[in-house]
């Protein structure tokens, strides 16, 4: 074998050892423990909290806080074998089927935050006796997702389903959407905080930043310098 050739087969073998070594580092980020630590408001900025109206926040449900599939899908998005977090049964049509949820990660914690700060409202463009129930399940009794809207809310314009913000208030400089869907926000650009779907983002979306960012946003309008920190320990 000439040099030639050896440095291509060595180079190749590299190349494929880099691929496989970068392939298993995705999955154990994937499935590490992440602990957020949250420090809690100065007594000053909990009396201007209590002084402020509350603002909005409007959150889509398929692909921004989960991801389901149903009976009948051949191809699922899923990894083969990884279990729901929760199957719903629902009657369709006076059919019945499952919907096989799988939550965003840390998408309870990342409610428990933001409830803190906004009003929440679920917004989904799916059929309402299946958007209920997810909901019912995300809520899990804790009452801050009680405000919901469905897909008969929604207006159909450019081949997908537009929100209506101004359908939950009129002041529109008092709530934003969170939506995996930009069609979703497309009326309200400026109201739009967008995400990547879970399976774009392979279930691995950092709910920090998302949180880190809808802080900012609270502070800034609210003018009220908090002094929660929220740190990711990996
Ligand atoms: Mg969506």
């Amino acid at each position: 074998m000439g040099i030639r050739a050896f440095v291509l087969f060595a180079s190749k073998i590299w190349n494929f050892i880099c691929f496989v070594v970068r392939k298993q580092l995705r999955t154990v980020i994937q499935h590490q423990t992440v602990k957020y630590d949250v420090l809690p408001l100065s007594p000053l900025s909990k009396h201007r909290l209590s002084l402020v109206k509350r603002k909005i926040l409007v959150l889509d449900l398929d692909e921004t806080l989960i991801h389901s599939h149903h009976d009948g899908v051949i191809r699922q998005m899923v990894k083969p074998g990884t279990p729901p977090d929760f199957v719903l049964k629902v009657t369709i049509d006076r059919h019945p089927v499952r919907f096989f949820v799988h939550k965003r990660p840390h998408v309870d914690f990342f409610l428990d935050m933001v409830s803190k700060w906004y009003d929440l409202v679920i917004f989904t463009a799916s059929m309402e006796i299946y958007g209920a129930a997810v909901a019912d399940k995300l809520d899990n009794n804790r009452g801050i997702l009680n405000k919901r809207y469905y897909r008969q809310h929604c207006c159909v314009r450019y081949g997908s389903f537009n929100k209506d913000l101004s359908a939950i208030t009129q002041d529109l400089s008092s709530i934003f959407i969170l939506d995996n869907s930009p069609g979703a926000y497309r009326a309200y650009p400026d109201n739009a905080i967008p995400i990547k779907s879970c399976l774009e983002s392979q279930f691995t979306s950092p709910w920090i930043v998302i949180i880190r960012y809808i802080m900012m946003q609270f502070e800034f309008y609210c003018h009220i310098c908090t002094s929660i920190c929220v740190i990711m320990h990996v």
